[in-house]
């Protein structure tokens, strides 16, 4: 029969973890951090099963853990989300943005992603029967270009994908980008989908410009987040989707018939976990050491920074140790050096040898520290 995927393969974070596995490397390829969460968030996960809540929680999620998360966007960006009808809890980010696509975009849409970007933005769209147009970043400071996107919207384009803190690339978007964002959609219906699942990690006293702070933006928006990336448990997959309610109840037609709700434990955990900020507010500090631990290690090596000022990512020119291309430089450096990386030719629709591979650096310090050894080498 068939595929209704033709193109599409193993993800190359499975491919890549596999490969690291076999080769015994230092896997900082696939994004997960290797040290454990907070025992505290084990223990309230652990109450909540002990006290009995352990069926179908409400569709939309645990009204606590809606509750909380209203609290913690209204405390970070000004913005008041009803927790009844505009914040619903979802099994994870994936889950989130497959389940915004299908619920907006109907046969021949056009979706604008912005390449490079993560991998299951364009499957989704063409899953929905839309159609992905990707407009790249600017090569080299992978910002937005604010008159290639313009031009690349037409009357069938439904919606538009953004993603900041920036997954490969860890560049983040300014105000003033978020302005001009809203400035060229305020005279379209054009929604938007906002990956923001990175939120917490912006470095060098940068802010996360979350679209729930731009009225013009929020009020098309999907934004999306996720606990995994937060609270370091990223196996849980429990995310989440604040939205205006007229697109949050088309949202939850789809989330209803998809996974109808998510795991209820763990939403009581989070709940609970989630009553003290400081976590997530300690987060900033707590990656921008590691991130400063694995660039300092890298300095005076081959391997040629470029900037992370967000996410826990850092990506590497690799022109000056090699002439593979990415991709098998990516496998070389997997089987003959013991370190793991993902080419960033994964995140572009056209692939193209541009010579840079990403790091993730949620690791433990041992775990970079190993990592460097080999990289230093080069
Ligand atoms: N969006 C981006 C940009 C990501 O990097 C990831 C995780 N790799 C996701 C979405 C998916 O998040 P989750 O694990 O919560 O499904
Ligand atoms: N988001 C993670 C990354 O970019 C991996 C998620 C996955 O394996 N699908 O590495």
């Amino acid at each position: 029969f068939p595929s209704k995927l033709p193109n599409v393969g193993t993800t190359i974070f499975t491919v890549m973890s596999a490969l690291a596995t076999e080769h015994n490397a230092v896997n900082l390829g696939q994004g997960f951090p290797d040290f454990e969460c907070a025992p505290e968030l084990v223990d309230a996960v652990t109450q909540a099963m002990k006290a009995g809540h352990n069926q179908y929680p409400p569709m939309p999620g645990v009204p606590a853990l809606r509750e909380a998360v209203a609290r913690k966007i209204e405390a970070l960006h000004g913005k008041a989300y009803n927790p009844n009808t505009e914040i619903t809890i979802t099994a994870g980010a994936t889950q989130a943005i497959i389940t915004a696509i299908l619920a907006v975009v109907h046969p021949g849409d056009e979706v604008i992603v912005l390449d490079p970007c993560y991998d299951s933005y364009a499957p989704n769209i063409d899953l929905a029967g839309g159609k992905a147009v990707r407009v790249p970043l600017t090569p080299g400071t992978f910002r937005p270009d604010f008159a290639k996107i313009s031009a690349a919207i037409t009357p069938r384009t439904r919606a538009i994908i953004i993603n900041s803190p920036h997954n490969p690339s860890a560049t983040i978007w300014t105000a003033e980008e978020m302005r001009q964002l809203e400035a060229l959609l305020a005279p379209t219906d054009i929604l938007l989908i906002s990956d923001e699942v990175y939120e917490h990690m912006v470095f060098d006293g940068a802010e996360h410009q979350s679209a729930a702070r731009f009225a013009g933006l929020a009020a098309r928006a999907f934004i999306v987040s996720s606990f995994g990336k937060t609270f370091h448990v990223t196996g849980w997959k429990v995310g989440t989707v604040a939205a205006p309610a007229a697109l949050t109840a088309e949202f939850r037609k789809v989330h209803q018939f998809n996974v109808f709700t998510v795991n209820t434990p763990m939403q009581h955990g989070l709940a609970a976990y989630l009553q003290d900020p400081t976590p997530y507010l300690q987060l900033p500090a707590f990656y921008q050491a590691k991130r400063d631990l694995f660039r300092q290690g890298l300095e005076g090596s081959r391997l040629k920074l470029l900037p992370s000022t967000g996410s826990y990512f850092q990506c590497v020119d690799i022109s000056a140790v090699s002439d593979l291309n990415e991709s098998d430089f990516c496998q070389w450096l997997t089987r003959e050096v013991g370190v793991a990386a993902i080419p960033l030719s994964a995140f572009y629709g056209d692939s193209f040898d541009q010579r840079v591979v990403r790091f993730c650096f949620a690791k433990k310090d041992e775990t970079l520290r190993a990592a460097l050894e080999r990289l230093r080498k080069l």
